[in-house]
């Protein structure tokens, strides 16, 4: 594998892999480490392949046995703690793990678990590097994430080494900033794809990762700090982050001098942000990128023009990738002509074999092309594509970007129903300029429960953030003493939108 090779290339370089607070680690210590990890797995799990789960933040050691586990030829499922326990352990139980390392206390059970002191232990002891026959090849899974589920229990999307080097081949030419070294923000938690951008691409560039751990994320004043101490050169994020930033005056190229880039995916940018960065940072370019975790991070790209942000059509999300071959069709599955909107179909190299263990949405969701041979996936995005350029126009299904956080409203739906006294449960999305700031969960209750809205919702928002990660819990819950149905049976969340 293309970062394996450069790890060891950059190790005897002297250069700093990550910047994590007053920590960091060389690239000589990534490589140390990760063969440490990669001859303990060996000699523990032997020929074992079942992926590693890896429950913690952004710690140090977490990319060190990320690219351990590719050393030994298995993959890992990174789990980042804003899942609480209960949701990590229906991720182990359907990933079964021998080996946990779990950063955090999540109690999770397997043959092997090791805490922060037994993994240091490990990741310290002398190592010889490991043998590439044992590499990771490029048809087995490299990673696993688990994203949200609409029966409630999150699904993992399987992402092989051939997945990351077709995505690499893809967003090369926007990426290519010909730097050899430079500092590249990491701010995206390792459980989401857009992470494979610094742990994929800027590492194996040799560059610099400054991270942003999500407690400096949540406090202006840190992250300001850490922004101006990152001076990154190249900036990848969701918009959330930089529409967060742009409420500070600070937020100009005072503040990272150096930034060449700005890379926004992973939800809408607003023509209002990026016409924002453009007054705040001249002459940087503004890309807006898309993807799903299921073509592994990002598949079209494209820098914004003060041409695209006055016209009124939407955003563009960019031209495909050269190896990505973007396709719009009817419902009926017929190639739509150019300007008409369909469902955008996404095939090539870096489509996932398919989610781990679920055949039934499998056969949903990917296909083999029957001209081409190519593996296909079916977006759920709706689109149309003018002079080459694709425009997304929404979601054909219930799921939306919560702060940039892939959320599916039966998830949350069927979360709530497994409430105490609720019977059953509706979730809509609040929209404020065209972007989702929140979900109000209406509810019907078995029995009357004689407490106030407020108490309600306490106690409700108490037991679903035990099961799903706190982006997830509804900010308001309406009881209903019946829901609004329409011909077919189905609760009308259009009379509900009404309610908001
Ligand atoms: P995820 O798998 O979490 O990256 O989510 C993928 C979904 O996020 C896509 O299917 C889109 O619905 C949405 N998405 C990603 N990038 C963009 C973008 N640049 N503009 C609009 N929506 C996006």
């Amino acid at each position: 594998m293309f970062i394996l090779e450069k790890l060891a290339q950059y190790a005897r370089t002297g250069r700093t892999a990550i910047v994590y607070g007053d920590d960091s680690l060389s690239f000589a210590a990534l490589e140390r480490r990760s063969n440490a990890f990669a001859r303990y797995l060996l000699d523990t799990l032997a020929d074992d392949r079942t992926p590693v789960m890896i429950y913690g933040h952004k710690e140090l050691s977490i990319p060190a046995c990320m690219f351990g586990c590719l050393k030994s030829g298995r993959g890992y499922v990174p789990v980042d703690t804003t899942f609480p326990p209960e949701r990590v352990r229906q991720i182990a139980a359907q990933v079964q793990p021998k080996l946990v390392i779990d950063l955090a206390g999540a109690g999770v059970g397997a043959p092997v678990v090791l805490d922060a002191d037994a993994l240091e232990a490990v990741l310290a002891a002398p190592a010889e590097p490991v043998a590439r026959e044992n590499w990771v090849l490029p048809a087995q899974t490299a990673y696993i994430l688990f994203t949200s589920g609409s029966t409630g229990t999150p699904k993992g999307v399987q992402i092989t080494a051939g997945n990351i080097a077709a995505f690499r081949e893809g967003v090369a030419p926007w990426f290519d900033l010909d730097v050899d070294g430079g500092r590249f923000l990491n701010e995206i938690s390792y459980s989401f794809d857009v992470s494979v951008c610094a742990l994929y691409d800027a590492l194996s560039r040799g560059m610099t990762l400054y991270t942003v751990d999500k407690t400096t994320l949540g406090d202006t004043k840190k992250l300001f700090a850490a922004l101006r101490a990152s001076d990154v050169d190249v900036w990848v994020s969701t918009p959330s982050l930089a529409e967060i930033c742009v409420q500070s005056e600070q937020f100009t190229n005072a503040l990272l001098p150096h930034v060449k880039r700005f890379v926004f995916c992973g939800e809408v940018l607003t023509k209002k942000l990026a016409a924002q960065m453009m007054e705040r940072f001249p002459g940087v370019p503004i890309l807006n990128a898309y993807g799903p975790t299921e073509a592994t991070v990002l598949v079209t790209a494209a820098e914004m023009t003060r041409d695209m942000l006055q016209s009124d059509r939407p955003t563009p999300i960019g031209y495909a990738f050269s190896n990505v071959t973007a396709r719009i069709v009817s419902e009926s599955g017929e190639a739509l002509p150019d300007g008409e909107a369909g469902e955008l179909l996404l095939l090539g190299e870096s489509v996932s074999p398919g989610y781990f263990g679920r055949p039934d949405l499998n056969a949903k969701s990917f296909f083999i092309d029957e001209k081409t041979g190519l593996r296909g996936y079916h977006t759920g995005d709706l689109c149309y594509r003018l002079d080459g350029l694709i425009y997304y126009c929404g979601r054909l299904d219930s799921q939306v970007k919560l702060n940039g956080f892939r959320v599916e409203l039966e998830d949350v739906e069927n979360n709530l129903a497994r409430v105490e006294n609720i019977a059953r449960a509706a979730v809509l999305p609040v929209m404020t300029d065209g972007k989702v700031t929140s979900l109000t969960a209406f509810i019907l209750l078995q029995s009357p429960d004689g407490l106030s809205a407020l108490k309600r919702g306490q106690k409700i928002r108490a037991a679903l953030s035990g099961v799903l990660p706190s982006y997830m819990v509804p900010r308001k819950f309406v009881a209903l003493d019946a829901f609004p149905l329409n011909t077919n049976g189905k609760v009308d969340k259009k009379s509900l939108a009404a309610l908001l």
